[in-house]
């Protein structure tokens, strides 16, 4: 059998900003994922969605149409996309996600809506919302790299359903998850054998 001579390994994550989001905030979050997935991120142009693609009834933003319009907004990408926004999303049969991955569409989104303290009534606390992205991030891109949800508190993998799970877990992955994924990237690497 021919060897095809593939160079390290190199899994690309794409950051893409929905409207503004403050730049700093998006390094940090950045550095910490690459770090987190040995990962490339890439930081992406911000991407306008307008206030008018919410659904006006709920005041939120739908996430297909949000998978869909980043999608179309980078449709050569060559690793998983991970959309940031501000919208409130949801999907069909839940009330509101904090958000969400397609394994198949190589796309991920999470809201800062309802991370900020703010929403739920507190003062604001930059670095609360901070860990709570990482945590959400890490999550979807755990679904992004194939991992299923985790019944581990702790894991970033367990299925948050309201602030205080997130707040409970950590932002990495149990052991066992940890193994899966590496088990799962290594499948989807390109190499023969
Ligand atoms: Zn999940
Ligand atoms: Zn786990």
């Amino acid at each position: 059998m021919r060897r095809r001579r593939v160079p390290e390994m190199e899994q690309r994550i794409h950051l893409v900003p929905i409207n503004a989001i403050e730049a700093a905030f998006l390094d940090r979050l950045a550095l910490c994922l690459e770090e987190r997935f040995l990962a490339r991120v890439e930081l992406e142009r911000a991407l306008s969605v307008p206030r008018s693609a919410m659904n006006s009834t709920r005041g939120q933003l739908f996430l297909s149409t949000l998978f869909g319009k980043v999608q179309r907004a980078h449709p050569e990408s060559d690793g998983v996309l991970l959309a940031i926004t501000d919208y409130d999303l949801y999907k069909t049969a839940h009330r509101f996600i904090f958000g969400d991955a397609d394994e198949v569409q190589n796309v991920a989104a999470v809201s800062l809506h309802r991370l900020r303290s703010e929403f739920y009534g507190e003062p604001p606390d930059a670095n609360q919302l901070f860990q709570r992205t990482l945590k959400e991030s890490v999550h979807e891109l755990g679904h992004a790299f194939g991992l299923k949800h985790c019944y581990n508190v702790r894991c970033a993998m367990y299925y948050s359903n309201s602030i205080f799970e997130t707040d409970n877990k950590l932002p990495h992955f149990c052991e066992a998850c940890d193994r899966r994924i590496s088990r799962a990237r290594n499948e989807r690497s390109p190499r023969d054998g």
